[in-house]
Formats: C-alpha cells, structure tokens, sequence
C-alpha cells in the first residue's frame, strides 16, 4: 500500500535525522501507541453517543489519530511487519470469518 510505505520511509527519516531509533524498541513505541490512543478516547469519552465531533475538536482528533496512525506505522516497520500486506490479509480472513449474509446487522461475539 503506497501510502503506507511512503509514511514509513518518512517515519524512518524523522528519527534518523533526530538520532531517536535507539529509542524506539517496539516496548517504548507500543506504550507511546497506546498513550495516543488515550489522547483520543479522552477527546470523545462523554460525546453523546452518535455524535460526531465538529469545530477545534474535530481538528483535535484528526490530530491524535495521526499520532495514532504514525507511531503505529513506525511499530510495524521496527517489527519488521508488511502493515498494509498485514492489514489487507487479516481484512480478507475476517471476510471469510464473518460472511455478510450470516453477520449482516448482528454482533459477532453475539452469536
Ligand atoms: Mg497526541
């Protein structure tokens, strides 16, 4: 996946140019992973169920599921893991795991 590889190779070059790659063990990049991931549950956490966020908070979470995105993207390649070759089979299983005419509007774990 073009874009994918093309965020890496920039992801790369960011911590090169800043000489922070020994800090990027895959234990530090998975805690900064999952801060990210905070950062965004607590933008939305007591939104009204359904609602969207607008304004300076829509803003604000296009910019944490960036981090989100990027110290994912940076995981996968210290992992040595493909993430859109990753993401691409582990979509086909669960197409396979969940055919639409069985699954179509009920929860899996419900069934
Ligand atoms: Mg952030």
């Amino acid at each position: 996946v073009t874009e994918l590889d093309d965020l890496t190779t920039r992801m790369r070059e960011f911590t090169q140019a800043r000489d922070w790659v020994r800090f990027h063990d895959l234990k530090s990049l998975t805690l900064a992973l999952t801060g990210e991931v905070g950062e965004v549950a607590e933008l939305v956490q007591w939104l009204p169920v359904g609602v969207v966020p607008d304004g300076e908070l829509w803003q604000r979470l296009g910019d944490e599921l960036a981090d989100v995105l990027l110290y994912l993207v940076r995981l996968a390649d210290v992992a040595g893991v493909d993430l859109g070759q990753a993401a691409l089979a582990k979509l086909a299983r669960n197409e396979e795991r969940f055919p639409a005419g069985t699954y179509r509007s009920v929860a899996p774990e419900r069934r």
